[in-house]
């Protein structure tokens, strides 16, 4: 069995600053509240924001990280482009990402996807239900069919990503739309999984059911150990012609 993976979780941390109905609900900001269920179950997590140097995402910071997390949602513009390819390269390393919520259109993400990653959203407080549409996917294992949250925001189809290579949450909305909400995807080494929920003006990281499905997703995100390809021109392992 693999060991526990090393977690960073990365948090813009501004809108708990600006809008106390935000530092209301994430006192200690989103990005601990996403790490303290990681810590519970015995995960090293170290925490990073926007305004750290670096952004808190230094060589050595993402060197010790298996799996990163990340929030960012009103100043992905912040984020310094020396940074995105730093966290970039060390995705096609091996170093796992865990894509929450707004980072759909995080730097980072998008530079992964290759595509827009533009959606519809509306922000109206409506009901969400989650289904698990791939009960095999071990980022479900415990999950019930379908997850309801009261309150969040809606985002609909299309959601302008690359085909996923996995599919296992679809969201439905009160109002109507439908979205891909649980998915994964492969780029070199590193595994990516993109999980919808966690709108910051809603309770949405201290429901359990959710809580559960981002420890499961930073588990499969970690790297799996496997030897780093070695690429190029090569000598044959075994005498050629004669
Ligand atoms: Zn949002």
């Amino acid at each position: 069995m693999r060991s526990e993976p090393r977690v960073t979780v990365w948090n813009e941390y501004r809108h708990e600053h600006a809008n106390p109905a935000v530092a209301a609900i994430y006192p200690r900001g989103i990005h601990e509240a996403l790490a303290a269920p990681l810590r519970a179950v015995g995960l090293d997590v170290a925490t990073a924001t926007l305004d750290e140097p670096e952004h808190g995402l230094s060589t050595s910071r993402l060197a010790k990280t298996d799996v990163l997390v990340w929030w960012g949602h009103k100043a992905h513009g912040e984020v310094a482009d020396e940074i995105v390819e730093r966290v970039h390269a060390r995705v096609l390393e091996g170093m796992g990402l865990v894509a929450l919520h707004s980072a759909h259109f995080s730097k980072i993400f998008k530079k992964l996807m290759g595509t827009g990653c533009d959606l519809k959203w509306r922000e109206a407080g409506e009901r969400e239900r989650l289904w698990v549409v791939d009960p095999t996917h071990p980022i479900v294992a415990g999950c019930p069919e379908v997850i309801t949250l009261p309150q969040e925001e809606m985002y609909g189809e299309h959601f302008d990503i690359p085909p996923p290579d996995e599919l296992f949450l679809l969201s439905w909305f009160q109002g109507g739309e439908v979205f891909r909400s649980g998915c994964t995807w492969r780029r070199g080494q590193g595994r990516i999984a993109y999980l919808r929920p966690g709108h910051e003006t809603y309770p949405t990281y201290h429901d359990a059911e959710i809580q559960m499905l981002i420890l499961n997703a930073v588990r499969w995100a970690a790297p799996v150990g496997a030897a780093t390809p070695v690429r190029g021109n090569r000598a044959p392992l075994e005498p050629l012609g004669g």
